[in-house]
């Protein structure tokens, strides 16, 4: 479980997060508008950025100043926005890349086929020839075949035509159950908060308003952005 207490963090001298505890739980939303600081948050739970002040715990470890790698190591994933895989490769390179030399990988690649179906038929075309969508599955899928217990999702839905986008909000679903915790920005607030166990808002760095999940939540983070 992964515990983010009292941050501040940032960009040289620009602080991009200021205070920042988010409430812990199995799928954990995080909302708010362009430049709230999203992004800055969940490149800081991987470790690409450093906290100036703070701490970073994952079972119970403290990983405040732990590499990227390590706590991949860890059981941590991190799929970053824009669907990012190598163009030029197959569907099939791209996760033969994560998977080969990895204990169980042909398996673990195999479950990924299976669970994404449109990755399977499309296993020998160049990723970069796939559609938003699929590339979005690709990458989870990639992330997947690391085994994590925590998934960083951001913006998985953005830029996707609707069909496919019911699909990872599906997949997103199904890997809660599975029991793989999953922190996820996310501009679709309805399905975050169905989704989510616990949800932040941020605003400019800040966090303006936390709470629980659930369809009943959407009126009051809608009010509390102001939308
Ligand atoms: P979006 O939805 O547009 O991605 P966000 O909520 O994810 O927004 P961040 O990208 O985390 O917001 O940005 C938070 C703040 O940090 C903004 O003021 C942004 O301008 C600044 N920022 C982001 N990346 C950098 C960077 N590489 N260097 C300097 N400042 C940055």
């Amino acid at each position: 479980m992964l515990e983010i207490t009292d941050i501040e963090a940032g960009y040289g001298r620009t602080r991009a997060l200021h205070g920042v505890t988010v409430p812990t739980g199995k799928v954990v939303a995080v909302l708010g508008h362009n430049g709230a600081g999203k992004t800055t948050l969940l490149r800081l739970a991987i470790g690409l950025i450093k906290p100036t002040k703070g701490r970073v715990l994952f079972d119970g470890e403290d990983i405040s100043s732990l590499a990227p790698n390590k706590r991949v190591a860890r059981g941590m994933a991190y799929v970053p926005q824009g669907q990012q895989s190598f163009g030029q490769l197959t569907t099939m390179e791209n996760l033969q890349l994560v998977a080969d030399g990895r204990r169980r990988g042909k398996a673990l690649l195999d479950a990924q086929l299976a669970r994404f179906p449109a990755l399977e038929k499309f296993a020998t075309r160049k990723a970069g020839l796939l559609s938003g969508g699929q590339r979005q599955q690709l990458a989870i899928a990639r992330a997947l075949i690391t085994e994590p217990k925590l998934l960083i999702l951001d913006e998985p839905t953005e830029g996707i035509q609707p069909t496919i986008v019911a699909e990872i909000e599906q997949t997103i679903m199904q890997l809660a159950g599975e029991g793989i915790n999953v922190l996820l920005v996310e501009q679709h607030i309805g399905f975050a908060l169905e989704a989510a166990e616990r949800y932040v808002v941020l605003a400019s760095g800040f966090v303006t308003h936390t709470g629980e999940g659930g369809s009943a939540a959407a009126s009051t983070v809608r009010a509390a952005m102001a939308i």
